[in-house]
């Protein structure tokens, strides 16, 4: 059957068709606006959304070699997210399955995440039941105990900022342009993740905080600049190697006391952040060392994207699971 699914919970506008696991298209249009302003704007994020919709869809359906009419059921995404870019979403997925007389399926966006993994794609396999889904992006830091597709447990999440605002954050305290991340982790593959050393927060064991360690980059760099104005364009290698160095290791931490409390060895990796070299890498380590089982999508269902929302809207029609004609977006979504 063919799902449409759709998704406009942050910045990016996307689309996506899926045939039995398969997908057909997965159309993101970036927005490009908030990179100037260092972060996402919430009122501008809507508008942009409304503008991209029509188009987006367009092109997804016209990728994928169908009419619309061939459509099975339109799965979008109710949350969590921003409310105003959640409203343009759901709105235009409403009309558009009311139009075409076909069900509409409700999406959580973390479970989408997760459920990824399902996909059939080349270079990515999907986990075995029960696994640990380590979700890991600008908004979110999660481990989830999955024992079934719809049957998830957050064990352990951030208590303030999350992972990747650790980077993005740290990034822009060092000058670099947003989002951080990727570049961090560019100038981390060239130098001396030992040099700098930043303390771990300490949290519960399988809780996170980042937003410490953000403010000891800030120190760190205020203390080193004052000795030598040039310290982070002299250093920037080695500050980027250490700060990714400390977050990976304190990711696997984590992952290793999730491991111990449940037994279960087989992770799932997802969200933006596990583009990151040094967590592809250690995770990779586990495997041989802890004879653990590790899956990471493939990068363009990491991100987010729509196809992970026709995934969950896939399975949900194969157990006839729909959305009531009254639902609404929802800015705060439990998994
Ligand atoms: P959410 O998925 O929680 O709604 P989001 O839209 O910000 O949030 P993603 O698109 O999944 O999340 O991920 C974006 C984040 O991933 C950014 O914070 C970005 O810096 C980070 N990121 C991307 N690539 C890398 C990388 N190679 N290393 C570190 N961080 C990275
Ligand atoms: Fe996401």
């Amino acid at each position: 059957c063919y799902i449409l699914g759709i998704e406009s919970s942050c910045d990016d506008t996307a689309a996506a068709v899926i045939n039995n696991g398969v997908v057909l298209s997965n159309v993101v249009a970036t927005q490009k606006i908030h990179e100037e302003y260092g972060g996402v704007v919430p009122e501008l994020a809507s508008r942009a959304h409304q503008q991209n919709i029509v188009p987006v869809v367009h092109q997804a359906l016209r990728k994928a070699n169908i009419d619309k009419k061939q459509l099975n059921a339109i799965a979008f995404t109710r949350g969590p997210g921003l409310m105003g870019s959640l409203l343009v979403g759901t709105s235009f997925s409403k009309s558009l399955a009311m139009g075409l007389g076909i069900p509409l399926i409700d999406v959580n966006h973390m479970q989408a995440h997760i459920l990824a993994h399902f996909i059939k794609a080349e270079g990515q396999s999907e986990p075995n039941f029960p696994f640990l889904a380590l979700t890991i992006s600008g908004g979110h830091t999660q481990i989830v105990k999955v024992t079934g597709y719809f049957e998830m447990e957050v064990i352990g999440e951030t208590i303030d900022d999350a992972v990747g605002e650790a980077f993005d954050k740290s990034a822009k305290i060092l000058g670099l342009p947003y989002p951080g991340g990727p570049l961090i982790d560019k100038y981390a593959q060239q130098g001396d993740p030992k040099r700098f050393k930043f303390t771990k927060p300490k949290v519960s064991p399988l809780d996170f905080s980042f937003s410490g360690l953000k403010t000891a980059v800030l120190y760190f760099v205020e203390r080193e600049v004052q000795k030598n104005p040039n310290f982070i364009s002299e250093n920037i290698v080695d500050i980027c190697a250490s700060l990714q160095f400390t977050i990976v290791d304190y990711l696997m931490d984590k992952l290793k006391n999730a491991v111990k409390q449940t037994g279960i060895k087989e992770i799932a990796m997802g969200g933006g952040v596990s583009a990151n070299s040094g967590i592809r890498t250690a995770l990779g380590a586990a495997e041989k060392r802890y004879g653990w089982k590790t899956h990471i999508p493939k990068f363009e269902f990491c991100t987010d994207n729509a196809a992970m929302i026709a995934m969950v809207g896939e399975l949900k029609f194969k157990h006839q699971i729909f959305a009531e004609s009254n639902v609404a977006a929802q800015a705060r979504m439990k998994l």
